[in-house]
């Protein structure tokens, strides 16, 4: 049977992926896998010069915060926890250098394994600047200047997303930064200001505390995770505290600038007037949809108030066979959600089945304890006016946690009280963010606090807590006193 990828003519391809984060990406090799000829353009360009596919994620996002999360979560326990455990270290010394190279290293191996999988898959790969031109063709300029037009039967836009920039303390590299920035400091500074205690500012926040900065967090909303449920928040924030992190509330940042002093920030609290003085200051106030040079006026694409390119519930935008995807469309700026749309379209494209619950993403945040949730807080049930029970169980009842000296935080389920189908988890605590997933899954099938009480978990294991939150729902658990 003749091959219909290498029939293809060079310069026309089924489908055209505009950027290669983790949007882009798993579009182009679901694309593939339905048999379309696919190619995929990314600009990314490194601090060093060069090239790689992956997106804000893998090079300067979720993969490199997470190995600095890893590698300071071991230092900071080998100073606090390992005496406990009944082990004496001496000499132990931070080498930063190694450190930032470890980052380097489980970045480039991820970046690169994604060039390993177009290749096995077929997917073309172009490294440049893609625009959408009317009739979807793709203009394709490559990092060399050189300009080719393509054509495409559909496109798909995962253009990501770009830090904002406060006015009042705009970026000046190296004192004021973005959460890239924040990433790559070559030496820890000794006071660390973070504006915004959204889920980037904590964990960034996290990394430098805990390898020896002091650092205050100012952050403009009275309440804590404000989008959180606030149980969870106000747990997680007492932890957070512990270690050192100074979270000041209600903190409105109107200013910062450079002196000679390192940079003096100032901003407005219940109390009025403040001003901090700091070494290094991290802007993480959130992030906005990119969609520079990305597609010509006469495309069809047309962007909402806020910036984001406007599309349905299958992330089709205004133009015939052009979606997009990820962060520069509406929605929680997730890697594994603008995965699960990539996913979406490209089955769609193909013909296929295709479809997003946008009710059941997950949110982790990977501070000690992780924070994570699925589905609506308290707060939002209770404001719905259904009748809702709840199910809380301490780690401190969880012998695995225990064991592990992590027995911090608590799992916690909101289920409907008239037909007992889970409407919320929320878990503070030690790898939360992986015990969510059996949280996604129960309510991706729609499960009762029943179907979780009557699902055996092993012991001793931290997943036993959602277990036993499901039956302390009923007030039937078995580890800890019901209330
Ligand atoms: P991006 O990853 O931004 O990728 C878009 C790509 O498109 C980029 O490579 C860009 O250069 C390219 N591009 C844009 N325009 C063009 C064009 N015209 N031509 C060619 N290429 C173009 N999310 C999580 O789920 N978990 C986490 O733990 C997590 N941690 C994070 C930590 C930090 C510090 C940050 C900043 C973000 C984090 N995020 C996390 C968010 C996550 O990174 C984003 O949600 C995700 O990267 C969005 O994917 P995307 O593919 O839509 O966009
Ligand atoms: P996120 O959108 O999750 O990345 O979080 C960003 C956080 O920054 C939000 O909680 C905002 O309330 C906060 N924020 C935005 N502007 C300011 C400001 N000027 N001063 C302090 N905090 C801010």
């Amino acid at each position: 049977m003749p091959n219909e990828k290498q029939q293809a003519p060079a310069d026309s391809f089924d489908v055209i992926v505009i950027g290669g984060g983790p949007a882009g990406y798993p579009a182009a090799l679901r694309a593939a896998q339905n048999k379309l000829s696919v190619a995929c353009i990314d600009e990314w360009k490194n601090k060093d010069g060069t090239f790689a596919f992956g997106g804000t994620c893998l090079n300067a996002g979720c993969i490199p915060s997470k190995a600095l999360l890893e590698s300071s979560e071991l230092y900071y326990r080998l100073q606090s926890e390992f005496a406990v455990h009944g082990i004496k270290v001496s000499g132990a010394a931070l080498d930063l250098a190694q450190m930032q190279k470890r980052k380097a290293g489980v970045v480039r191996t991820m970046t690169q394994g994604i060039l390993t999988l177009f290749k096995a898959a077929g997917v073309t790969p172009l490294q440049g600047h893609g625009k959408l031109l009317a009739g979807r063709k793709v203009e394709f300029t490559a990092h060399d200047g050189s300009r080719r037009t393509l054509s495409a039967k559909h496109v798909v836009l995962a253009s990501g997303s770009a830090p904002i920039e406060l006015r009042s303390a705009p970026f000046k590299a190296p004192e004021i930064v973005d959460s890239w920035g924040a990433l790559d400091f070559e030496a820890v500074p000794k006071r660390l200001g973070v504006i915004g205690a959204g889920v980037i500012g904590l964990e960034l926040g996290s990394v430098w505390r805990r390898l020896g900065s002091e650092v205050v967090v100012l952050e403009a909303l009275p309440d804590f995770l404000a989008f959180a449920d606030q149980q969870l928040a106000r747990e997680a924030l007492r932890h957070l505290k512990k270690q050192g992190l100074d979270v000041r509330l209600g903190a409105k940042v109107s200013g910062a600038r450079v002196t000679g002093a390192g940079v003096e920030v100032s901003y407005t609290d219940a109390g009025g007037e403040q001003r901090l003085t700091v070494d290094r200051l991290v802007v993480a106030i959130g992030r906005r949809p990119y969609t520079e040079d990305l597609f010509s006026p006469d495309s069809g694409v047309t962007l909402d108030e806020r910036g984001f390119i406007k599309v349905d519930e299958h992330c089709r935008t205004g133009a015939a066979g052009v979606y997009a995807i990820g962060d520069c469309v509406r929605g929680p700026m997730l890697a594994h959600k603008g995965k699960e749309e990539g996913v979406m379209v490209a089955d769609l494209i193909a013909g296929r089945y295709g479809e997003m619950n946008y009710k059941v993403i997950p949110s982790v945040i990977y501070t000690a304890p992780e924070i994570a949730w699925v589905g609506e807080t308290e707060e939002q049930v209770k404001a719905s006016g259904r009748e809702y029970k709840t199910g809380v169980f301490p780690f401190l009842a969880s012998g695995r946690a225990r064991a592990m000296e992590q027995a911090a935080g608590f799992a916690k389920i909101v289920a409907s009280r008239e037909d007992d189908e889970i409407l919320g988890v929320h878990i503070v605590g030690p790898l939360a963010g992986e015990l969510i997933a059996e949280a996604v899954l129960a309510m991706e099938y729609s499960a009762s606090s029943e179907d979780l009480q009557r699902t055996i978990h092993a012991h001793p294991t931290l997943a036993e807590a959602v277990h036993e939150a499901a039956l302390a729902a009923d007030k039937r658990s078995i580890d800890a006193p019901n209330r």
